[in-house]
């Protein structure tokens, strides 16, 4: 049997370096296993779930590179739940309660006074039919909560190890709310036995969740998944990155210069206890790739560590690699020979736009020392150049007006490239070019 597992965002905002994760994760799981990714949108919450949402995850997804084989929203399998809630009704596995939010704070409220754990008292499931039917008549529509049995509920962890949940610590859980609508846990069972999930890949914030849906999958007739509970990340103080998620939206990466396969390198690297490493595609992270490397330790999300990889990503890029890249910024004399000689000082994509100006297009030269400049302009050797004419031309200057170091090159760099620093002289000349060279040694603009 192979593996079939699946992404299932809730459409109610953009996709962020947490649930990204969980994404990738099951997608480069499936990719090692040879088996498949399925996307879901958990999308019955109407009022929260948004079409806008839909899409940018979508378009999100693909721009880390991830695809699938099958796309669906519970919205549209509304059908599905209603059966399988009609077959617990059936078997008695849900029951109809009645008490208003108001009623069930009170509940909790006076447990915790007596120093009772808040658990939900199962008055409903002693409820009369006539009782039943005065409330209907009184015009309250029921909620429905499935029937906890009182077992351990336990299974084998992919990431956590064997665990174990006492069932009868938990509240029986409302699976349909009084105005019909389904919650999550049902309709995400539903669709994983629907499915074929073989695996869920998820945040540990779902244990207390699977516990439950172990229940109603037998409930269902149906065998469990197996599971996967990732820790969730913080950020290096060890705080929770809920706060700070608005700007750790993959929208926002891209937009600062982050390249997907610094995100995807970077986000499969966190919690796996494996030296930070740069992979350059998704084929290659997922045949490097074990979810049994993942433990319970709490992976640290760090902007500058991110920030690190993306410039050894740019640093280790072939040609071949980022010329699309490049053609789609419009920089059209951006061949090979450019790549290689600026490529060592980029730490954004973005910042090869400055340097195809410096060499191809319109800088301001700033003139530091007119008349060493007008030497050094008379000096040029003719073209062709190639890598030896920043050599030959230097020791030439350096011969006829006694400068060395920083007092000969600072000089040129100033006025060939209108900045203090950047790639080598020697690699930036050839393509700057004779005519473009000359002009500003002289301090005419471009
Ligand atoms: N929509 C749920 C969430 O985003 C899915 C959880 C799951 O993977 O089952 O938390």
């Amino acid at each position: 049997m192979s593996a079939v597992v699946r992404f299932a965002p809730s459409p109610t905002g953009l996709l962020h370096v947490g649930n990204a994760r969980t994404a990738l994760l099951n997608w480069l799981f499936a990719r090692a296993a040879a088996g498949r990714f399925v996307l879901r949108f958990d999308d019955t919450d109407t009022g929260r779930s948004r079409e806008e949402y839909v899409t940018a995850i979508e378009t999100d997804l693909q721009w880390m590179g991830l695809d699938w084989s099958q796309v669906f929203r519970q919205s549209a399998r509304l059908d599905r739940y209603h059966d399988a809630l009609a077959r617990l009704q059936q078997e008695g596995r849900v029951y109809p309660c009645y008490e208003t939010p108001e009623e069930l704070d009170y509940k909790r409220w006076r447990q915790i006074n007596r120093g009772q754990p808040p658990i939900y008292d199962r008055s409903a499931l002693r409820l009369t039919d006539a009782q039943r039917r005065s409330f209907e008549a009184e015009g309250r529509r029921p909620h429905w909560r499935f029937l906890l049995t009182a077992d351990v509920v336990g299974w084998d962890d992919l990431v956590r190890g064997p665990v174990q949940m006492q069932a009868d610590h938990m509240s029986d859980p409302v699976v349909v709310r009084a105005d019909g609508s389904f919650l999550y846990l049902l309709p995400s069972m539903v669709d994983d036995i629907d499915f074929g999930i073989t695996h869920v890949i998820r945040g540990e914030d779902h244990v207390p969740n699977t516990a439950i849906q172990v229940q109603i999958c037998q409930a269902l007739g149906a065998a469990a998944p197996i599971f996967a509970h990732l820790p969730l990340m913080t950020d290096i103080a060890g705080k929770g990155l809920s706060k700070r998620l608005g700007s750790l939206t993959l929208r926002s990466l891209a937009e600062s210069g982050i390249e997907p396969m610094a995100v995807n390198s970077y986000l499969a690297n966190l919690g796996s206890g494996e030296p930070l490493s740069v992979f350059t595609s998704l084929d290659e992270l997922a045949a490097n790739f074990d979810l049994r490397c993942y433990g319970r330790g709490t992976p640290k999300f760090d902007d500058a560590q991110l920030s690190g990889l993306n410039q050894r990503l740019i640093h280790e890029s072939a040609y071949a690699v980022v010329r699309p890249q490049l053609q789609a910024m419009g920089l059209v004399h951006a061949d090979a020979a450019f790549w290689e000689a600026v490529r060592p000082n980029l730490s954004r994509l973005s910042e090869a736009r400055f340097w195809h100006d410096v060499c191809f297009g319109r800088i301001e030269p700033i003139m530091a020392d007119p008349a060493f400049l007008a030497a050094a302009a008379a000096l040029l050797p003719d073209e062709p150049w190639n890598g030896e004419t920043w050599d030959v031309w230097t020791k030439a200057l350096k011969a006829a007006t006694n400068r060395k170091g920083k007092e000969l090159f600072r000089p040129l760099r100033l006025a060939l490239t209108g900045v203090e620093h950047g790639p080598e002289l020697r690699a930036l000349l050839p393509l700057i070019g004779r005519q473009a060279a000359e002009r500003r040694l002289q301090g005419q603009d471009d």
